[in-house]
């Protein structure tokens, strides 16, 4: 009663009603089996695509994916992996109750389609005194209050993990799904500093942990947060000397100092001074030059921050070999005026228009070079709006993290310009800033129109002039 699906078909798929798995024989060997598990997460269908495999069986979202060859699935990267091969049974429960076995075939490399809800999230296991979620205030997006240590989000989309939260069943999944690059939380190579730390009398020893996984093809990209007194001055040495004993296996490494807010322990920990900040450059400056003699790229970078606290030039784009961690804050100004430089012919001719540029603290004494090279670019008159954390704290100075209501504050009132542009960075995939405050209802109250924005050129192509 199986039916057998090569892509392209418009034959509708046959319906077997449970128990499918049983028609089958056995299931087969893996974490767990479908038709007895009843507790495992559910992962629902949110999205499929049109004119996809996925859309082209009729799956729909509000569907429950059951299992593949029988095997269970857990969460994304089970679906990933799982439905990789030309060929597999696809177990579905449809929005109605109804369950489907697929006997699904397709070209090599033609995507399902299917975005599925978002995974419950692994919480983390540490404690850190500079942890982001104690620095929000009340009224933050509840998100932000989650404390996040995902192994599976470090793979897929970048976010560090300290690998502190991992059970045996997660160790098996890395090493059987060879999730690498993984990007990891490190603080300190100094098993005790790093338990210090993180909060976490528990946590394994990061040095052994890499190795084990590395054994096994896994690489790394690594971050430092450096707290003053506690991770900097030769201990930051010796995790930089460690990690760089390591090899290929460490990637990169990036040296970011230690964001906090008002709301933070601030008797527990402080920010850096600018001569701790210049000293931790001069340390990564050093090792990068040695990396780069031996291996021919820098290998590890300060943050765009570090630099800024230091007082110290940012340098120059080459040396940031490509910007492997440009999402993490490491040469991003870099980046963006060389991607506006490449765009330039693509820009809209803005000769005589206005506009106003807000941004963050952080941003305050590198905007200008980067204003300078969009407006020879574009011929608009920028200016650029500073504005203060009034969310988190003077002490916030991310452009992304800024408050609905300080932007609207700020351009209130201003007549005469031709358009604003905001950082993107500060509206969540449901646009809504963090303060809860929706962007179109900012866009309706604003006195010129208003863009969210990247990275100026995909607010200013020719196709979008103002
Ligand atoms: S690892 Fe530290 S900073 Fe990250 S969520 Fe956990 S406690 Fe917070």
């Amino acid at each position: 009663m199986l039916k057998n699906f090569s892509f392209p078909s418009w034959t509708s798929p046959v319906r077997i009603r449970s128990p499918a798995l049983t028609t089958r024989g056995p299931p087969r060997a893996g974490p767990a089996s479908a038709s007895r598990v009843a507790d495992r997460p559910v992962l629902r269908v949110a999205a499929v695509e049109p004119s996809s495999l996925a859309s082209e069986l009729g799956i729909e979202p509000g569907a429950e994916l059951l299992a593949i060859n029988g095997q269970a699935l857990e969460d994304f990267l089970d679906l990933e992996f799982l439905a990789a091969d030309e060929t597999f049974l696809l177990h579905v429960r449809t929005p109605a109750g109804e369950e489907i076995e697929y006997d699904v075939e397709r070209p090599e490399g033609l995507p399902l389609g299917i975005a599925l809800e978002a995974p419950k999230i692994l919480r983390c296991a540490n404690r850190c005194d500079f942890c982001f979620v104690d620095g929000n205030p009340e009224g933050a997006r509840k998100p932000l209050f989650i404390r996040d240590d995902d192994y599976r989000l470090s793979f897929r989309h970048g976010n560090f993990a300290t690998l502190t939260n991992l059970r045996p069943k997660d160790v098996d999944r890395i090493i059987e799904y060879r999730l690498s690059p993984l990007y990891v939380s490190v603080h300190a190579t100094d098993p005790e500093v790093r338990r210090r730390l993180l909060r976490n009398r528990k946590a394994p020893a990061v040095l052994e942990q890499m190795a084990m996984f590395a054994a096994h093809g896994i690489r790394f990209h690594t971050q430092i947060v450096l707290v003053p007194g506690v991770n900097d001055g030769a201990v930051l040495e010796r995790s930089l000397g460690d990690l760089f004993a390591m090899g290929e296996i460490v990637l990169t490494a990036a040296v970011v100092p230690v964001a906090l807010t008002s709301y933070s322990k601030l008797d527990l920990v402080r920010v850096l001074t600018p001569a701790e900040a210049a000293a931790a450059v001069d340390t990564v400056e050093r090792w990068s030059a040695r990396a780069r003699e031996e291996r021919g790229m820098g290998w590890v970078y300060g943050s765009d921050e570090l630099y800024l606290e230091a007082g110290r030039p940012l340098p120059p784009a080459e040396a940031y070999d490509g910007f492997p961690q440009a999402e993490n804050g490491v040469g991003a100004v870099r980046q963006l005026q060389q991607r506006i430089a490449e765009a330039r012919e693509g820009l809209a001719d803005l000769r005589g228009r206005r506009a106003l540029v807000c941004t963050g603290r952080g941003m305050a004494r590198l905007m200008p070079q980067v204003l300078e090279t969009v407006a020879s670019a574009t011929g608009a008159r920028l200016e650029c709006v500073v504005l203060e954390n009034t969310f988190f704290g003077p002490s916030v100075t991310t452009a992304g993290l800024l408050p609905g209501a300080a932007f609207l504050e700020a351009l209130r009132g201003r007549d005469g310009y031709d358009l604003a542009l905001l950082p993107a960075e500060a509206v969540s995939d449901a646009g809504v800033f963090i303060d809860d405050l929706p962007f179109a209802d900012l866009q309706a109250a604003a006195p010129m129109p208003v863009r969210l924005s990247y990275d100026f050129v995909d607010a200013l192509g020719a196709g979008r002039a103002a």
